[in-house]
């Protein structure tokens, strides 16, 4: 970290920051300048929060040298992190494919669904039992009905199960059904959330926030890898901006950059970032041009009477052709789907 002070800082003022710097344990190393002095700290900087030294007034600016986020750092792990869930992967050179239904309506539709987007390419099961809706009157899943009917469907397609913990009141209940847990966009700053699901030996799929910045994402992981839990899959979900045309603006650019700052695989989800079905495939091919890890697509087999997210809801015809056009995408950058 370098902290610049204001011309005329005093050397009562720099020995203020020096000591600060050496009671975190850190070492100061100071540059007098003609005009200004500079200060260094060197040593573990996250141990330091800028805001000691942004509010006094002889301070000028404080700048960070290292991400405040280590462990999901590159710097910490340079190889991709793989992880495998009965068989399956998320991570390396095969692309994992999340796909199912929004909401886990009944045991025929998860079984019907999970055998077709198996017989497609389907790699995980995905659908929610506990649903965050933004209306109170809206269907608000199925509760642990919804968890047995996921349970039977991985039985019958041999596919793991990906679905949504809500809250940690329930999290015995859904990691006893569940082999990916689901932290949606809206709880990605529930840090008690994170905590918990830091302490199960289980993949978590942490969605970016509707309103995240990519660096809050990543410290959201690190909450959960600081509890022990390296299995987090990160999902770029699309972002909310001024543009109404889509039901999010899906931020192509993170995938790369999150890519290039931390080892963990990302997965595209196309189907909430585009909110209309005819926009799922254009926005999965860039997600795969971008070099995602895999996608998670919503397919229901009758989108118009969805209890949740029909409109971007593919059908199963649909999804199978979609994945079909899409493994070329995926050849072209070296990848299998
Ligand atoms: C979902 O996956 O159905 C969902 C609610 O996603 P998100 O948290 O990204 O809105
Ligand atoms: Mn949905």
């Amino acid at each position: 970290m370098i902290i610049v002070l204001r011309a005329g800082a005093t050397e009562g003022e720099v020995r203020q920051i020096e000591d600060t710097i050496r009671a975190k344990g850190l070492s100061a190393h100071i540059s007098r300048g003609v005009e200004r002095t500079i200060i260094g700290a060197i040593g573990d900087e996250r141990k330091i929060d800028t805001a000691s030294f942004e509010g006094l007034p002889f301070v000028d600016k404080v700048l960070r040298i290292l991400a405040p986020f280590r462990l999901v750092s590159r710097e910490f792990q340079k190889e991709d992190t793989v992880i495998t869930v009965r068989g399956k992967t998320v991570g390396g050179k095969r692309l994992a494919l999340f796909a199912g239904p929004c909401s886990v309506e009944d045991r025929g539709m998860m079984v019907g669904i999970g055998e077709r987007v198996a017989a497609c390419g389907a790699t995980f099961l995905r659908g929610g039992a506990f649903k965050p809706r933004t209306s109170p009157y809206a269907f608000q899943g199925l509760g642990e009905e919804g968890l047995k009917y996921l349970a039977e469907a991985r039985e019958a397609t041999g596919l793991p199960v990906a679905t949504e913990l809500m809250d940690p009141r329930d999290l015995d209940l859904v990691a006893r059904y569940a082999d990916v847990i689901q932290i949606g966009a809206r709880n990605m700053q529930n840090f008690r959330l994170l905590t918990e699901v830091g302490k199960l030996d289980k993949p978590v799929i942490l969605k970016r926030g509707m309103s995240a910045t990519i660096q809050e994402w990543l410290m959201s992981a690190e909450y959960i890898a600081s509890e022990g839990n390296q299995k987090i899959i990160l999902c770029e979900r699309g972002i909310r901006t001024y543009e109404p045309a889509t039901r999010n603006t899906f931020d192509v650019s993170s995938i790369p950059v999150v890519k290039s700052l931390s080892h963990l695989p990302v997965v595209a989800d196309p189907s909430h970032a585009a909110g209309k079905v005819t926009l799922v495939e254009p926005l999965a091919a860039a997600a795969i041009a971008a070099g995602a890890d895999g996608l998670m697509i919503e397919v229901h087999h009758q989108p118009s009477m969805a209890l949740s997210d029909g409109p971007q809801s593919l059908k199963p015809d649909a999804f199978e052709q979609m994945v079909l056009r899409l493994r070329r995408v995926a050849e072209a950058v070296g990848r299998n789907l």
